[in-house]
C-alpha cells in the first residue's frame, strides 16, 4: 500500500506566500464604515453601450466557444488599435485574447520559461509577477527602484541583475503601485540593455490609457523593440471592465504561436460575450475612457497635494489610480500604518512592502474612489496623522 502522503500540495505552492492585498481587504470586510482606497479597480461601470453589446450577443445566441486565439473580427479591431494608439503593427495571427491581463502575464511566463530561468522583475510591482516566474519554474530575481528616483528603474540597476540564466525582464509603466510613467529615453535605455544582453521585455501595459500629463510610449514601438517585446494589454482599466475577464498580448509569430499552444491548453478561450463588449469598446469606447481619465486627473491633483499638505511627501504619478505616499516621517512600518488606519480612523489602504522591498515606508491609494469619499478619507489620514 502506498504510503501516506503529509500533504497533496507540491512544495512550489505550499511556500508560495498569499497576497498581501488580501489580508487587508479581509480585515476592511469585516468592519462597518471603512473607506476603501484599497482596490485597484476603477469605480466606474462599464459604459452601457459596452454591456448592451454583450447583451445583444446573449439574445442572438452567442453562447459557444470562439477560436482559442479569440474572436477573428475583435483580433483585427485590437491590432488597429494598437497600431493608433501605440504606433506598433502586429497581424491579428499575432494576437491572443485572454482572461484579463493576468492570464497573458501567466501565459507568457509559462511559455518562455525553462526550469531555473531567471525573470527580472521590477519592483514595487503588481503582485503577481514573481509568484508567475516561480510557478513556471523560473526564478524572480527583483531589483527595486527607488523612491529618491521617483521610481523609475535605472538601467545600471536592471544591468547589475542580468547573469547568464537571465531570460527576461517585466516592466509595468504606469506603474502599479507607483503611478510612475517612463518617458521614451527612459524607457530607451531600458532597451538598450534589452538588445545588448538579448533579453525579452514582458512589457504590462494595462494602464497605457490612464496617464495624466506625459504621452504614453509603448515599449514594442521602441527601434527593434518589437521582435524582443511580449506586450500585455486589457480591457479591465481603461474601460471599467474588471469583471469581464478580458485581456490580450501582442507578440511575434513564433512567440505567439507558442504561447497559444499553453493558453488553449489552459484556457480554451476567454468569455465568448467578453469579447463582443471588447469589440464594441475598441469600436466607440474612446469618448468614455478620456471622460474617465479627466476625472481620475482631478481625483489625483487632490489627494497628492493633500497628502503632500499634510506632511505625507507623495511624487505626482503620471498615471494609473494610485498615489504612493511616504509614511516615513511617521516612524511607523508600512503595515503597521495600514493596520493602525483600518483600525483607528476606519480607512483602507495596502502597505507598500507587499510591493516589493522598495515599497517599504509607503502606502498605496487608489483613487479610483468617489471625490465625496477621498474628502472624508483625507480628514481621517490626517487625523490619524495628528494623532501620533
Ligand atoms: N497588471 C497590473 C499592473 C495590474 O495592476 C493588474 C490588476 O490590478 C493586472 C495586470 C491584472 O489585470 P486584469 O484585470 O486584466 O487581469
Amino acid at each position: 500500500m502506498k504510503a501516506t502522503k503529509s500533504t497533496y500540495i507540491s512544495r512550489t505552492v505550499r511556500e508560495l506566500k498569499p497576497s498581501g492585498i488580501r489580508r487587508f481587504f479581509d480585515l476592511a470586510a469585516g468592519m462597518e464604515g471603512v473607506i476603501s482606497l484599497g482596490v485597484g479597480e476603477p469605480d466606474f461601470v462599464t459604459p452601457w453601450h459596452v454591456r448592451e453589446a454583450a447583451i445583444r450577443s446573449i439574445e442572438e445566441g452567442y453562447t459557444s466557444y470562439t477560436p482559442n486565439a479569440g474572436l477573428l473580427e475583435l483580433r483585427e479591431e485590437i491590432t488597429n488599435y494598437v497600431k493608433n494608439r501605440y504606433h506598433v503593427e502586429y497581424s491579428p495571427s499575432e494576437v491572443i485574447v485572454t482572461v484579463g491581463a493576468s492570464s497573458a502575464i501567466d501565459t507568457a511566463m509559462r511559455t518562455i520559461i525553462d526550469p531555473g530561468d531567471e525573470v527580472i522583475v521590477v519592483e514595487p510591482c503588481f503582485v503577481s509577477y514573481s509568484p508567475t516566474v516561480t510557478l513556471a519554474g523560473g526564478i524572480p530575481v527583483p531589483v527595486q527602484a527607488l523612491k529618491e528616483n521617483d521610481f523609475k528603474i535605472l538601467p545600471s540597476q536592471i544591468e547589475a541583475a542580468i547573469t547568464h540564466k537571465t531570460k527576461a525582464m517585466i516592466i509595468c509603466f504606469p506603474n502599479n503601485p507607483t503611478g510612475t510613467l517612463l518617458n521614451r529615453t527612459e524607457l530607451e535605455a531600458l532597451a538598450e540593455i534589452a538588445k545588448k544582453y538579448d533579453l525579452l521585455v514582458i512589457s504590462d501595459e494595462i494602464y497605457a490609457e490612464l496617464t495624466y500629463d506625459d504621452s504614453f510610449t509603448s515599449m514594442a514601438t521602441l527601434p527593434s523593440m518589437r521582435e524582443r517585446t511580449i506586450l500585455v494589454n486589457g480591457f479591465s482599466k481603461a474601460f471599467a471592465m474588471t469583471g469581464w475577464r478580458l485581456g490580450y498580448v501582442c507578440a511575434p509569430e513564433e512567440i505567439a504561436s507558442a504561447m497559444l499552444k499553453v493558453h488553449q491548453y489552459a484556457l480554451m478561450c476567454a468569455s465568448t460575450n467578453s469579447q463582443y463588449a471588447g469589440l464594441e469598446a475598441l469600436r466607440n469606447g474612446q469618448g468614455e475612457v478620456e471622460k474617465m481619465v479627466k476625472s481620475y486627473r482631478l481625483r489625483r491633483n487632490f489627494i497628492v497635494n493633500s497628502f503632500n499638505e499634510m506632511g505625507l511627501t507623495c511624487h505626482m504619478p503620471g498615471g494609473a489610480f494610485y498615489a504612493f505616499p511616504s509614511i516615513e516621517s511617521t516612524g511607523l512600518s508600512s503595515q503597521e500604518f495600514a493596520e493602525r488606519l483600518l483600525l483607528e480612523q476606519s480607512v483602507a489602504v495596502v502597505p507598500g512592502d507587499v510591493f516589493g522591498e522598495s515599497g517599504e515606508g509607503h502606502i498605496r491609494c487608489s483613487y479610483a474612489t468617489s471625490m465625496e469619499e477621498l474628502k472624508e478619507a483625507m480628514k481621517r489620514i490626517k487625523r490619524f496623522i495628528d494623532s501620533l
